[in-house]
């Protein structure tokens, strides 16, 4: 490759290795095109040595006292804050999200780091005395051992932290595989991580893609793998980890409507939809994308989401005044527009029409405008499918009934929202959408660290979900002892 080649290393063992690979993949500012490094794309002998690192550490760091693993994230949620603006400067540089929205995506990541910290409390287990005559029983909750943590690009730095804080804190150990397409910042994490004291092989991060991850699913000394991507990938992950027996939660894809009733408080409903369906140029799992107005809704909402669409500012997240960056490459790109012109095709009409869009001073930029297209179904690509992209899709019904319908009539399950001044309404909502994320006027449903986060149907492979208090079970093991003296 090019003199201004720079490959990432791997971590393992508590070193910066090379990966024994020859294969790499450049990692671009999709704004500028601006090659800021490149990722290995590590195979089966790198992660064979990850793991390896990460099963001589385990059993000296479970031995460590809760209090001081929950010490070291103290630290490191302390380092996080302290180079948060940094951390972001680089996370918009390699992602290409306004440099507000990293700030906003480092702080939910901290957040978990902040929750893990509670971890001598989070892992106490129960007992009960004379369970029979003189008989008592407890239950005490102990780590497996290697876990991996699989991650997608769109959250680079936010996600990774959803899972491996709380696999340490429980006392296992982990190999990181980032998103192979930015995983910059996130190597800077764990150099913080480290520094705040994280003994060698606790924490190993191997770079690659689907080849790193197969040898992960199949590496027999892996207890459980964290996943989140396309459900694609997700439905993968899932069988082929079940298939030797290891623990696996994995987050897929989304396609999330928004449903707007005749008595919502519409400017409110406007500005959470605006930035439901444009924030992180639409590359959100909780992104808003088909906007349901319900009967004499609809023509305010259209209307509205219209004008605010149109003055959404796209431009390079580190200059002022932008809303709005590009989307992560240039295939993704195309992926985006290929779906506009198959709504077009299929019927739909584009009234906001982003696909031509340029950003003058930025022509290699990956860039797609705020588009809006009416007259959708499910029937189409563009009405079933997720974009993954800043396109609003509009839909009439004429009931919140036939919108709950209409919801459902979808593969995935991971949010929905309702807009509306009626509790009665919020509430038969509530009880009957069949997806596990809900939001009542609340346009990006997005639960804190301390409450569990995923979807349902096509958008959740496994039970227990990530953060909260799934996360601390996913993690480790029951065990019940009972005893008479
Ligand atoms: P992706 O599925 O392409 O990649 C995710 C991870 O899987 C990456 O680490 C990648 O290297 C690996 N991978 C990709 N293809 C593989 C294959 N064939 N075999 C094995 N491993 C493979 O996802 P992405 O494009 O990076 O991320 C976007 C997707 O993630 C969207 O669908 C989005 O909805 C989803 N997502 C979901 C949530 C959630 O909470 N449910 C959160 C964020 C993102």
């Amino acid at each position: 490759m090019t003199a201004t080649r720079s490959l990432l290393p791997n971590f393992v063992g508590g070193q910066w290795v090379a990966a024994a690979t020859s294969e790499s993949l450049e990692v671009r500012n999709p704004a500028t095109g601006e090659i800021l490094g490149h990722t290995p794309l590590s195979a089966g002998p790198d992660v064979a040595a990850a793991v390896a690192a990460a099963r001589r550490a385990f059993p000296e760091w479970r031995a460590t006292p809760a209090v001081e693993r929950a010490r070291v994230l103290f630290r490191l949620k302390a380092l996080l804050d302290q180079h948060k603006d940094e951390l972001a400067r680089s996370l918009t540089l390699e992602h290409g999200k306004t440099v507000t929205e990293s700030k906003g995506e480092i702080q939910r990541g901290i957040e978990n780091v902040e929750h893990a910290c509670g971890i001598p409390m989070l892992m106490m287990g129960d007992t009960l005395e004379d369970i029979a005559s003189s008989i008592d029983c407890e239950t005490i909750r102990q780590p497996l051992g290697v876990f991996a943590v699989i991650t997608p690009y769109n959250f680079p730095v936010m996600i990774p932290l959803w899972f491996w804080p709380y696999a340490v804190a429980t006392g296992n150990t982990v190999v990181l595989k980032p998103s192979e397409q930015d995983p910059v910042t996130h190597q800077k994490v764990v150099e913080l991580a480290t520094e705040a004291g994280l003994p060698a092989g606790v924490l190993n991060v191997v770079h690659g893609g689907s080849e790193a991850v197969l040898a992960i699913l199949e590496h027999p000394d892996v207890k459980g793998v964290s996943f989140v991507g396309s459900s694609e990938t997700a439905r993968l992950v899932y069988a082929k980890a079940g298939e030797s027996g290891k623990r696996v939660q994995a987050l897929g894809g989304a396609k999330n409507h928004i449903i707007v009733l005749p008595d919502a408080d519409l400017d409110a409903t406007t500005d959470a939809v605006i930035s439901s369906i444009f924030g992180s140029a639409g590359q959100r799992c909780l992104a808003g994308s088909i906007i349901v107005g319900v009967d004499k809704a609809y023509q305010p909402i259209r209307e509205r989401l219209l004008r605010g669409a149109s003055s959404v500012e796209i431009g390079y997240g580190l200059d002022e005044g932008v809303d709005m960056g590009p989307v992560i490459s240039r295939r993704h790109r195309e992926r985006v527009v290929r779906y506009i012109n198959e709504g077009e095709r299929d019927g739909a009409t584009v009234l906001l029409d982003g696909r031509r869009v340029v950003v003058e001073r930025y022509p290699e930029g990956n860039w797609v405008g705020p588009t809006v297209m009416e007259n959708v179904t499910p029937e189409m690509s563009v009405g079933r499918e997720e974009i993954f992209g800043p396109v609003g899709c509009l839909a009439r019904v004429d009931s919140l009934a036939d919108a709950i319908d209409l919801v459902h009539r979808n593969q995935y399950g991971n949010a929905v929202s309702l807009f509306t001044t009626s509790g009665k309404a919020a509430r038969e909502f509530r009880y009957s959408a069949d997806i596990s994320m809900i939001g009542i006027n609340i346009g990006v449903v997005a639960p804190m660290a301390f409450f569990p986060f995923g979807g349902s149907r096509g958008s959740f492979y496994g039970d227990l979900k990530a953060q909260g208090r799934d996360a601390i079970e996913f993690y480790t093991d029951q065990r019940v002892v009972i005893s008479r003296w």
